[in-house]
């Protein structure tokens, strides 16, 4: 039979890798402090719990997706969190991008209770979520991650085992730094072509065809013409992805440049009140800079 499965926080992210697990056949139990947020998972046959107590208390798999590390070692560690809840062999996987402290300091709590504790970022945006098609960084014991991929290959083909508790979570912040950096130059010089009179899709389908291509390009057709700013991938938690790297790149001393400037951009983002946007509105602050604007889909 299959194994029972538990998920707390099923905003953006949490929500379409929790329906990919129900159309898999497994049974779930799901909890979202937002009661809105879990209808349709209802609706498609998972069992609404009234508490994260409750899903914990009835799960052997409990998945978790929740915006940064202050929400997420409430959750685990608080009186009454998941730790002290689990039963003894109870697989608790976290989804969350937060630092690498955070599992550092849920593990072995969790291993004094006798419960598994994996730490697994994902990666490609709610589009991947949607599709099942999301990358997947796991950091912990591997013979508990070979229990639990059944219900990981559920949201990705592509899981990595990629080091202890911490590992998942650094590389996950090493490639958000990478693709927000990537979106922010193809957004200047996005802003550089429309100043000097080039189409938008001009630029899109030339440099995608050429050695400046990345997937950030897909963002010029899909947000950045139409318009469309909403989440995504919010402002704030971008910021704190990169503020995550920078965390990193202090403790390790590496000297690091590209994350403050990117940083500065979402925090500017942020000033100007669009940090439940999503990440592309960034584009509104360069084009305001520049005086100008990109002229709408017609
Ligand atoms: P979101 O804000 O859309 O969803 C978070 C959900 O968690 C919300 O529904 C919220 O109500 C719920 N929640 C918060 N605290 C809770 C608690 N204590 N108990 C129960 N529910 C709780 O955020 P998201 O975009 O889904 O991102 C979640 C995580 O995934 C973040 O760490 C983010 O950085 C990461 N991530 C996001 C994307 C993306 O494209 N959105 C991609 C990869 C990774």
């Amino acid at each position: 039979m299959a194994v029972s499965v538990g998920f707390i926080g099923v905003g953006n992210m949490g929500n379409p890798m929790a329906s990919n697990i129900l159309k898999n056949g497994f049974k779930m139990k799901v909890f979202d402090k937002v009661p809105k947020a879990m209808e349709n998972l209802v609706q498609a046959g998972a069992q609404r719990a009234a508490s994260a107590r409750e899903v914990v208390e009835g799960s052997e798999i409990v998945l978790t997706c929740l915006p940064a590390s202050p929400d997420v070692e409430a959750l685990y560690l608080d009186a009454g969190g998941l730790v002290e809840c689990a039963k003894p062999g109870t697989i608790l996987i976290d989804l969350s991008s937060v630092l690498p402290s955070t599992p550092r300091k849920i593990e072995p709590r969790a291993r004094d209770r006798g419960v598994h504790f994996l730490e697994s970022p994902v990666s490609g945006g709610v589009s991947g979520a949607r599709a099942a098609t999301l990358a997947v960084m796991v950091g912990g014991d591997g013979e508990v991650l070979k229990r639990a991929e059944p219900v990981l290959r559920s949201i990705g083909p592509n899981i990595f085992h990629v080091g202890p508790v911490g590992a998942g979570n650094t590389v996950k912040a090493i490639n958000n730094m990478m693709a927000c950096v990537n979106s922010l130059a193809m957004m200047e010089g996005l802003v550089l072509g429309l100043k000097a009179g080039l189409d938008p899709m001009i630029i899109h389908d030339v440099v995608k065809a050429s050695s400046g291509g990345s997937k950030a390009l897909d963002r010029i057709p899909r947000a950045i013409i139409p318009r469309d700013f909403e989440p995504g991938f919010k402002v704030f938690l971008m910021n704190k992805d990169l503020e995550t790297f920078n965390t990193i790149a202090k403790e390790l001393h590496v000297p690091v440049s590209f994350s403050n400037v990117a940083q500065r951009y979402e925090q500017a983002a942020m000033a100007a009140g669009l940090a439940d946007k999503d990440t592309t509105v960034v584009m509104t602050i360069i084009e305001k800079l520049a005086a100008l604007e990109v002229p709408r889909a017609k």
